[in-house]
């Protein structure tokens, strides 16, 4: 069994971010990377809004130099997921991985982040990043003067909705059903928005692009009558829903009802000295540098709590130090 005296699950900016400051306040980390190195940042092209970085940069740039920036202080990462783990006992906490090993940890921070629920539909993925987004705060300013699709019915759509319209020449709210599920105030607000409109009853068939490889429609079913037909856009910005990564956690951490983790001032989770940031307790902001900040306040919590509690700590194995 290998000893830590920091575990890190997940590698997105919060993982990253933690794995900085405990490495550099050398105590032994461990990050294990999950699934997909960075997180959700490393899946898009052009990245404007994290500081440090006046022309912009790309997420897996940012993800390089923040892997870097942990790994030159020592932190280790481990390309595995972690498929279970054991909180019962107090620290220090056991988690397997599914390369198969165990480790033991005397702290935990929980990074795993939330992935927005996607439509499924053909095209979708292809053209992320090229049109297709989930984040208009990250991507609205690249729809300047260009005709926006908004897929979804709930406070999410509509806010980010009129948000897009200060970007967009149009921004066209896509609904499955007949009624809207936002907030009354959200629906009058938006309603009276010039740039929007409303296609209710309506599904997303499929997403497609121009011999460039950007989208420029979709394909739209109205469910009522089933007839399909293709309407010209320059972006799809779908907002159907979030889904915590926190399965893994369910019995042993206190969660929402959405299955977001449920933290302190601290950022200490229901079991002492288990911490947790970024997207997997954040669903309002959902940005690199606030699940990055998030990372840094968990790693600092997890630090002085190590260290009010040096005495009681197992000396770990020279090597693994
Ligand atoms: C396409 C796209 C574009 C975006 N553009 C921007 C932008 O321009 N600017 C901006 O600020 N934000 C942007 N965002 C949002 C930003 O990426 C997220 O807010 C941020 O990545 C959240 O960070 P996080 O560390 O909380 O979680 P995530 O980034 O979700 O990372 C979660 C990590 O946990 C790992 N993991 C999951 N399960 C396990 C497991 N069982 N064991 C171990 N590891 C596990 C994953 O592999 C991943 O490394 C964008 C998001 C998307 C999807």
């Amino acid at each position: 069994m290998k000893r830590e005296r920091v575990a890190v699950i997940g590698s997105g900016p919060a993982g990253l971010t933690a794995a900085l400051y405990t490495a550099r306040a050398q105590l032994s980390t461990v990050v294990f990377t999950g699934k997909t190195l960075g997180g959700q940042i490393s899946t898009t092209h052009e990245v404007e809004n994290f500081p440090g970085f006046p022309n912009g940069t790309t997420g897996p740039e940012l993800v390089e130099n923040m892997k870097a920036q942990a790994e030159r202080f020592g932190a280790r990462l481990v390309y595995e997921s972690v498929t279970e783990v054991d909180f019962s006992q107090g620290t220090p906490f056991t988690l397997k991985t599914d390369g198969g090993e165990v480790y033991q940890a005397d702290t935990v921070l929980i990074t795993i982040g939330a992935n927005p629920r996607e439509l499924g539909v053909p095209g979708e993925r292809q053209y992320v990043g090229r049109g297709v987004s989930y984040c208009a705060t990250c991507d609205g300013f690249f729809f300047r003067g260009k005709d926006i699709s908004v897929v979804g019915g709930g406070d999410s759509a509509l806010q980010e909705g009129l948000f897009l319209t200060k970007f967009g020449r149009s921004v066209n709210i896509i609904h499955r059903r007949d009624e809207l599920r936002a907030s009354v105030a959200l629906q009058t607000r938006a309603k009276s928005n010039p740039k929007i409109h409303f296609t209710y009853n309506t599904v997303v068939d499929q997403v497609k692009g121009d011999e460039t490889g950007v989208v420029k429609a979709v394909m739209l079913r109205d469910v009522k009558t089933g007839q399909v037909t293709e309407k010209a856009t320059d972006g799809v910005f779908v907002f159907v829903g979030y889904d915590p990564n926190s399965w893994l956690f369910k019995d042993q951490l206190a969660l929402d009802e959405s299955g977001y983790m449920k933290i302190d001032h601290h950022m200490q989770t229901s079991v002492e000295g288990v911490f947790a940031a970024g997207e997997i307790h954040d669903s309002v902001f959902r940005q690199a540098i606030t699940a990055a900040g998030d990372g840094c306040k968990a790693a600092l919590s997890a630090i002085k709590w190590l260290g009010e509690r040096e005495h009681l700590l197992q000396p770990l194995d020279a090597e693994a130090v």
